[in-house]
């Protein structure tokens, strides 16, 4: 049976994995935040005592690295060994490390297959920077998604103050800022728009209207 796969690309803080999420609870189908992957990668590194910059040290502490997603009705978990680290991957930091081992291909390799075996076996909308070029190329719809970056900046910075951790708004477009720097310039799987995804800049889009956007081009192409 061949699965339905959507993929979501663009910068953070666009609403990708809000929207995603709000699709996959209307078609049934799992939510995988890739995102994740690369957060508790960098997790492990910082509770490691190893710099998540340092390409030798990261790369040959991943034998050690054990992460898996697990869905519970439908949403996902992920787990550095036993412990459920879907909180602790959050925090500003943890961010920074995903970006920064996100860029050593040894790690993008070590979660490639956990994506795609996920893909293969369920209908998913999946989510990240090299989704729909890297991947799943074969995805049925691809999105790039995409917003200024002060814009993305003020929706994380309510995320963070609705979870209990506000950041200053400055703070957070520096971070931004300097994420989309790391994220389009290094060498693997740059975040770039693939050439057949559909780009949708929800700059000027409240919540709403941005998912009935993405709702429209999801249907014109999976019936
Ligand atoms: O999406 P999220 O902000 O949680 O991703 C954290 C970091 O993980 C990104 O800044 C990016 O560097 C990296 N990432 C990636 N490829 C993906 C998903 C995330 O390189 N598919």
């Amino acid at each position: 049976m061949a699965f339905v796969n959507i993929a979501i690309d663009g910068p953070a803080g666009a609403g990708k994995s809000s929207l995603s999420k709000a699709v996959s609870a209307a078609l049934g189908y799992i939510y995988v935040d890739t995102g994740a992957l690369y957060r508790a990668v960098g997790l492990f590194m910082l509770r490691s005592g190893i710099d998540p910059k340092d390409a030798d040290a990261v790369c040959a502490s991943l034998g050690g690295v054990r992460v898996t997603l697990r869905f519970v009705d439908g949403q996902q978990r992920v787990f550095l060994a036993d412990e459920d680290v879907s909180d602790a991957i959050r925090t500003p930091e943890a961010s920074m490390a995903a970006s920064d081992v996100s860029a050593f291909p040894p790690v993008r390799d070590f979660l490639f297959s956990l994506q795609r075996d996920i893909a293969a076996a369920n209908n998913c909308i999946m989510d990240g920077r090299d989704i729909g070029t890297v991947v799943l190329p074969d995805a049925q719809v691809k999105v790039f998604l995409t917003a200024s970056a002060e814009t993305r900046a003020e929706r994380r910075c309510k995320e963070l103050a609705e979870k209990g951790m506000p950041t200053p708004f400055e703070d957070v477009l520096a971070d931004i800022v300097q994420r989309d720097y790391n994220d389009s310039h290094r060498a693997i799987a740059p975040l770039r728009q693939a050439d057949d995804a559909v780009l949708l800049d929800t700059s000027d889009l409240d919540f709403d209207a941005a998912l009935a956007a993405l709702m429209d081009i999801i249907k014109e192409r999976v019936q």
